[in-house]
């Protein structure tokens, strides 16, 4: 077992004092919110009678958020101390509990909002202290032609809940019901399956653990293919019924609607992904040749084609690479990763009960919080330069925008962190001595491109399809299911993969699809970082101005606007394409490293 938290020396865990230096004070707080959220209700049935009101209301609304999320964030970083102690437990809970209460308290803001008269409305954004709003009250009222009536928003909300059934029913079935037969290998070893296991054992340089992990996996859910067409058709027809009610053209433009997102955004990233079909082709030919395989499967192709490089490091030394690797952003934002690393913004190791993974998190008003367990591979290097792209974007846009208007959006949320870590592997490249390290660094960044971009673009081409089937009352049988996901898998790796039957399945168990139209944002978010970073890199002093505009605007313009200041147009194929030139380059020189060796 590992380290106690008590064990570990304060300068390696966050500031959480910054946030609350005790919890008495948390308390005060949590008061002051239920406070809040008695006082706003006075406030219903009155917003439209004039600019002042409403401005009154969202005075204490503001105030009531801001001062929820800090004792939201509060409350749950604790918890992720340790998950076991039963003090933050509860104020979790406690905090989750104020969460409902402040969202109903001010249920009746949307439907006010957009009941007022459109004359009236602009005649309110005219006034001086309202200005500050016009984006905010803009987002809600361009939806206001598929917003229905009272009665049949009230029906809607409670239809809502039977169309979630599907991905309740599926989430139970694949999490909690199933189970998968073990792998043996040859020395009768055996490895549990699950869902956590399967990507290592895909990983596992033994093909026979790798074949047995995919046969077990995907058979399993043969088995169960008519309940999960079912249960799958369900979640779609919900996702068209709801776009019917609320008078889109399809589920795919309501659901892109959200954001604001054109869907001319998703066609062309598919159109250009398709373009450069062939990159993947060369990519899985140069996976066949680098494995020695005679033939290469839909299990070969997690396995890293480079063994493993001793590239441990210390936290010391992670933070000077990371400064050093992204440098190209110049001195303003070095020094704000020295403040962060200094402040004590990051919790560092590992302890008995503290939350696994990664995360950037943090409230309004203090600094950004990072949480990892940091274990010295290069991966976790990768780790902190990625999360603290997260942090420093929520920094600028916090010091720089209002509350309203500091967050940002999903569709834009993974471009500063990837931004990071392209800068972070460039460095990398240009520095390795060694072949064997370059090719297991060209390897790691054609990983992601595989899985982000190929692979979520595979993923949108599939929901998309599945959707348009309903549409046109086609109904997704298994076999239909399956039919369409083998063709979507010649398309996309081609002919150098024998396409195994079990991967017709994959559909079947892939819990995004549950929260459709989802996502293509990783495929874009990464396509835009990408382009970004290699403008930066190539010294274009323009888009690196533009950069730090987009860092510190939030959401105080609509996802796609705030790309522009990068010069990234994604309604274009530009930018995805300008990735996947950098995808070719990256195999090129992978290509040209194997055959010198
Ligand atoms: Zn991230």
């Amino acid at each position: 077992m590992g380290k106690k938290r008590e064990e570990i020396s304060a300068q390696y865990k966050w500031a959480i004092e910054d946030l609350y230096a005790n919890d008495d004070l948390w308390e005060e707080d949590y008061k002051r919110v239920g406070e809040l959220a008695e006082k706003i209700k006075d406030f219903q049935g009155t917003l439209g009678e004039s600019p002042k009101r409403l401005y009154e209301y969202m005075e204490i609304y503001i105030a009531m958020s801001q001062l929820f999320e800090k004792v939201y964030v509060y409350a749950n970083q604790k918890l992720h101390e340790n998950t076991g102690n039963p003090i933050y437990q509860a104020l979790a809970g406690r905090a989750q509990g104020l969460g409902v209460l402040t969202s109903e308290s001010t249920a009746f803001f949307e439907p006010e909002i957009l009941g007022i008269p459109n004359e009236t409305f602009e005649s309110f954004l005219k006034e001086e202290e309202l200005q500050n709003y016009t984006q905010y009250f803009e987002e809600i009222r361009r939806k206001k032609e598929h917003i229905l009536s009272r009665e049949m928003e009230e029906l809607l909300a409670q239809a809502g809940e039977v169309c979630e059934g599907a991905s309740d029913i599926f989430s139970m079935f694949n999490n909690a019901d199933l189970k998968f037969e073990d792998v043996t290998d040859e020395k009768g070893n055996l490895y549990m399956l699950t869902h956590g296991t399967y990507i290592a054992l895909l990983e596992d340089n033994n093909r026979e653990v790798r074949r047995q992990a995919f046969e077990h996996l995907y058979d399993r859910y043969e088995e169960y293919k008519n309940s999960l067409a079912a249960i799958y058709q369900t979640s779609v027809k919900a996702d068209v019924f709801q776009a019917k009610a609320r008078k889109y053209n399809s589920a795919r433009e309501m659901a892109l609607d959200g954001s604001n997102i054109p869907v001319s955004v998703y066609d062309k990233l598919i159109e250009s992904v398709h373009k450069h079909l062939p990159a993947m082709y060369k990519y899985v030919d140069l996976r066949k040749k680098t494995l020695e395989l005679e033939e290469l499967h839909m299990y070969d192709l997690y396995v890293p084609m480079v063994g493993d490089v001793d590239m441990k490091k210390t936290f010391d030394e992670a933070k000077e690479i990371v400064k050093e690797g992204l440098a190209p952003l110049g001195e303003e934002y070095v020094a704000l990763l020295q403040k962060g690393f200094d402040e004590k913004w990051i919790d560092i190791y590992e302890n008995e009960g503290k939350r696994s993974g990664a995360y950037s998190w943090g409230a309004y008003g203090t600094h950004p919080y990072v949480l990892l367990n940091y274990n010295g591979t290069l991966n976790h290097v990768f780790t902190l330069a990625h999360e603290m792209g997260h942090a420093l974007h929520s920094y600028f846009s916090d010091e720089n925008q209002d509350y309203i208007y500091a967050g940002y959006k999903i569709f834009v949320a993974e471009v500063a962190s990837t931004v990071n870590e392209s800068l972070l592997i460039h460095h990398f490249i240009s520095k390795a001595t060694d072949k064997k390290e370059k090719a297991y660094l060209i390897n790691h960044f054609l990983e992601q491109f595989r899985g982000t971009l190929y692979r979520q673009t595979m993923f949108a081409e599939f929901e998309w399809k599945a959707h348009e089937m309903v549409e046109k009352q086609e109904s997704l049988t298994p076999e239909n299911l399956c039919d369409l996901y083998y063709e979507l898998n010649q398309k996309y790796f081609g002919e150098g993969i024998v396409i195994d039957k079990e991967i017709t399945m994959e559909w079947s168990r892939i819990p995004h699809f549950y929260n459709a139209f989802y996502v293509y944002q990783y495929a874009t978010g990464f396509s835009a970082a990408i382009a970004i970073s290699k403008a930066i890199l190539a010294g274009d002093e323009k888009v690196r101005e533009g950069y730090f505009k987009f860092l510190k605007s939030g959401s105080s313009r609509y996802p796609i606007d705030l790309l522009k200041l990068c010069n990234v147009d994604m309604t274009t194929t530009k930018p995805v394409e300008d990735a996947l030139k950098v995808f070719e380059e990256l195999l090129q020189e992978f290509e040209t490293l194997q055959r010198t060796e």
